[in-house]
């Protein structure tokens, strides 16, 4: 049977090139975002395609997202939790609870929610895989970023745990840590860009990760062969984190 792949943010940026793999490697895929684009233009349409545009922050969304794809598809094979938001770029005291609790919902809520509905359908099945994007920022502290560093390193902690809890049922968690990628979250913004050189001094590749290189990594995790990878955190940032530049 064909793979079902159920990606979230998958409207533009490293979520657009996810699917983009997996729609090439022929799996039936589900699209998920606040705003799916390109994808809903008629040309782009495809009966090996879901396409849901909700907000995967608030439970009840993603219960009907779930019933949905029950319907269509009864069941999902990997869920890619990579929906997610930056910001806000000030110190702790400048943070507000909404801003606070805006970042822990798209953040690490909705892949709970997801996992949440996920795990159990995959345990019947026999098989399974989570992929959670984290960030670099999810194994390291950042200043100016207190709210999204915590969410990420939530994520990873939610990862390993449940690496832990379902991997005797042929489920394996895994989350990926990007650095700096040309997305419109990563570098496209004004805030990003003011640091670019200085991230670019720091990076022993000299180079900006592509939404391809993140792509490449999450459909390695997805596959069967990769069933003894479990709990792991990959970081995908040129050797920005473990390498210092002199
Ligand atoms: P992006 O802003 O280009 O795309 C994110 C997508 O997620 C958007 O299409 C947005 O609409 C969607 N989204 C956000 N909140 C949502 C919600 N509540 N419900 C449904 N859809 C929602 O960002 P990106 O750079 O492609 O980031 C993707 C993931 O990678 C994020 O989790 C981000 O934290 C992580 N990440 C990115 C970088 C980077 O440098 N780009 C680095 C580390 C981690």
């Amino acid at each position: 049977m064909t793979q079902r792949v159920l990606i979230t943010g998958a409207g533009r940026g490293i979520g657009a090139a996810i699917a983009q793999k997996f729609i090439g490697a022929g799996y039936c895929c589900i699209l998920v975002d606040l705003d799916l684009g390109a994808w809903q233009e008629p040309e782009k349409q495809d009966s090996t395609r879901l396409l849901l545009e909700t907000d995967i922050s608030q439970a009840q969304n993603c219960e009907q997202l779930a019933a949905q794809v029950m319907a269509t598809y009864g069941g999902v094979d990997i869920l890619v939790n990579n929906a997610g938001i930056g910001g806000p770029f000030h110190r702790i005291d400048q943070v507000s609870e909404a801003e606070w609790d805006g970042i822990f919902a798209a953040n690490l809520k909705s892949a709970f929610f997801l996992c949440k509905w996920a795990l159990p359908v995959m345990k019947i099945q026999g098989f399974g895989r989570i992929i959670n994007m984290a960030s670099a920022q999810g194994l390291r502290g950042a200043s100016q970023s207190s709210t999204y560093s915590a969410s990420k390193h939530a994520l990873i902690g939610l990862t390993r745990s449940l690496a832990a809890e379902w991997g005797p049922f042929q489920i394996t968690c895994n989350a990926v840590c990007p650095g700096y990628i040309d997305t419109q979250m990563g570098i496209q913004t004004q805030h990003s860009r003011d640091h670019l050189d200085k991230v670019l001094r720091q990076t022993p590749t000299g180079t900006i990760g592509k939404p391809q290189d993140v792509a490449e990594v999450v459909y390695l995790l997805a596959q069967p062969s990769a069933s003894y990878i479990n709990g792991a955190a990959w970081v995908i940032d040129g050797g920005m984190g473990p390498c210092l530049m002199l």
